[in-house]
């Protein structure tokens, strides 16, 4: 079950977001709301404002049914997150934007504008080829809005191996590089691994880790860079010593197996 940190109220008087509530209010929330009062962004079902195990707080359904699938759910919960975020950032943010260019029409997840620098989102969990990536990637250059791919774990990894692929094929006349470990991304296709739960986690390959507000700061303020395959913001160095640790772990529990 995707969580979600938004639901709207009945009477059409707005919306309570978790993102925008202190601890208090989200407790005082939790005691004084009435079932019905909020509705699940899915479903319309009643929503009930509720704290994970971490401390998180989220809207649940009462009952724990939903009509829409656990696939489309986790897809809203992340568009919700991530205009929430922007907002915060400071952009104007919407979901399902409309909007065309010379290499054809889009329908981004997310949109964000902050002066005058307009960002696309797209989060993507079902399976795409890398040329559709690339393809929906170009139609957002080519009309200088900034994007970014936020997948899912699986998808991540699937497209990781294409694009690690690719890069093997057209930059390294397809022989793998002197060392054998080399980062798979490409410099046109900002991505990153997105998990809402147990909290929302930004991963990548070479262990970059970020927030999703500072993902999202950096790619507004062009910070989010390809760097020989890695995307990263300022982190290169912390994602090497990590890889680094990871290595010597692997190569140790190798030995240890062996004795
Ligand atoms: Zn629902």
């Amino acid at each position: 079950m995707a969580m979600v940190i938004e639901a709207a109220y009945a009477d059409g008087t707005g919306v309570a977001n978790a993102l925008r509530m202190s601890q208090v209010q989200w407790h005082e929330l939790q005691r004084n709301y009435r079932v019905g009062d909020l509705q699940m962004p899915c479903c319309s079902a009643p929503a009930v404002p509720k704290v994970s195990a971490n401390g998180y707080p989220f809207f649940a359904h009462l009952g724990g049914a939903c009509t829409t699938s656990e696939e489309s759910q986790w897809h809203l919960a992340a568009k919700i997150l991530v205009r929430s975020v922007l907002e915060d950032l400071g952009c104007r943010a919407s979901v399902e934007m409309p909007g065309s260019g010379d290499a054809g029409r889009w329908q981004a997840d997310v949109w964000g504008e902050r002066n005058g620098v307009r960002l696309a989102v797209e989060i993507q969990r079902s399976y795409q080829s890398l040329r559709d990536y690339r393809k929906r990637q170009g139609r957002y250059s080519d009309e200088g809005v900034k994007s970014l791919w936020l997948l899912g774990q699986e998808r991540y990894s699937t497209l990781a191996k294409s694009m690690g692929k690719e890069r093997l094929r057209t930059e390294f006349g397809g022989k793998f590089p002197p060392g054998g470990h080399f980062g798979p991304c490409l410099p046109d296709l900002p991505v990153a691994m997105l998990e809402l739960e147990p909290v929302p986690t930004i991963k990548g390959a070479g262990f970059f880790t970020a927030t999703l507000p500072d993902l999202l700061e950096a790619v507004l303020s062009n910070r989010f860079l390809c760097i020989d395959g890695l995307w990263c913001i300022n982190n290169l160095d912390s994602m090497s010593s990590a890889a680094k640790r990871s290595h010597e772990l692997a190569a140790a529990k190798r030995v240890a197996a062996n004795t």
